[in-house]
């Protein structure tokens, strides 16, 4: 861990970034040679997601019970409640316990025909995520974590529903969570009031987007419900092909959100990498964390 100078002083900057399972030997290579890149930073923790529709259940597994094996990371699994029956759902927990995980981001999951249609919960499954993280606190003592919508999930009647839905998850016993990306800090500290007005203590952690590519930025916020204001589109205006400047951009973009964050009082950061790791690192180096030298147990482990 690191500490930045602030304007009130030194605080502890922590990070958490997430990956997502690779589908190919290409795409295996890039994920591990940027967790290979970012592993020195010692990020609190680090997480891979879980595939539409249970749909890298193995590949998740894999990637996570590597990293525990290869690395001194603290990986966290993603899990969806989609088209799984309860007790499948907890084999899947239990082999994590048995891998050796012990940190689980719980999520109920797209619909199972896309984004924007009816979510129908499996017969004998999880129905919501406040009962799957429930049912992952039986099984064993993981930590877990659950997602926040600063700008309100699409399907959500209203913001206050949504809170509601996030109390039910923190009244399972979720310990923190983690919010879907958002581009105006205004909106993140708005939510947070109206979060701490609603009684709900747990760490509600930003999840930064580092934009690598816009279009790909702004289709996923349109698929989320997060809004792209309209600078962020004038600042990657005309940049589609020149790479060097939207990167050098991107890196300005995002180190002046999570700056703005610090100031603001922040310390805890969730990056959603892409599997990339020059925009992260860059962004962490900002924020005031350097690289450790590995110790001989990691070198062993290595
Ligand atoms: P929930 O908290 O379950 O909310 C979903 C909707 O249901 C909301 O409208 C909410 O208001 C409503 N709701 C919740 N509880 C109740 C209740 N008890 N009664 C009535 N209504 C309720 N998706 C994946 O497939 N794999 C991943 O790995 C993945 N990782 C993610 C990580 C983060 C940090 C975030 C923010 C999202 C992630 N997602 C992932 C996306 C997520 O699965 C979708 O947004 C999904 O549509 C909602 O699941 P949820 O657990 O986020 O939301």
């Amino acid at each position: 861990n690191s500490h930045r100078a602030s304007r009130d002083g030194f605080r502890p900057i922590r990070v958490s970034i997430e990956f997502f399972p690779p589908k190919s030997d290409e795409m295996e290579k890039i994920l591990w040679s940027s967790i290979e890149r970012l592993a020195p930073l010692q990020p609190k923790f680090v997480s891979v997601t879980y595939g539409a529709g249970g749909s890298t259940r193995e590949r998740t597994h894999n990637t996570v019970a590597r990293m525990v094996k290869e690395t001194n990371l603290k990986p966290a699994a993603h899990l969806t409640c989609v088209d799984a029956t309860k007790e499948e759902i907890d084999n899947v927990v239990r082999s994590y316990w048995d891998a050796g995980v012990r940190h689980i981001v719980a999520l109920r999951g797209d619909p199972q025909d896309g984004v924007g249609t009816t979510y129908r919960p499996h017969p004998g499954g999880y129905a919501q995520a406040c009962d799957l993280v429930a049912g992952i606190k039986k099984v064993g003592d993981f930590k877990v974590s659950v997602s926040a919508y600063p700008e309100v999930h699409p399907e959500a009647a209203s913001l206050e529903a949504d809170i509601d839905a996030l109390k039910a998850k923190v009244d399972a016993g979720a310990d923190q969570a983690i919010t879907q990306f958002f581009f105006d800090n205004e909106v993140y500290f708005r939510y947070l009031d109206k979060v701490r007005a609603a009684g709900i203590t747990i760490p509600i952690i930003p999840g930064i987007l580092p934009v690598q590519n816009f279009k790909q930025a702004a289709n996923f916020a349109r698929r989320t419900g997060a809004s792209v204001p309209y600078w962020l589109a004038a600042r990657f205006e005309g940049l589609d092909d020149d790479v060097e400047t939207r990167r050098l951009v991107a890196a300005a973009v995002a180190a002046e959100q999570v700056v703005d964050l610090v100031d603001a009082g922040i310390n805890d950061f969730h990056f959603y990498s892409m599997n990339r790791s020059d925009l992260v690192y860059a962004i962490c180096h900002i924020l005031g964390l350097r690289g450790q030298a590995p110790k001989a147990a990691d070198r062993k482990a290595a």
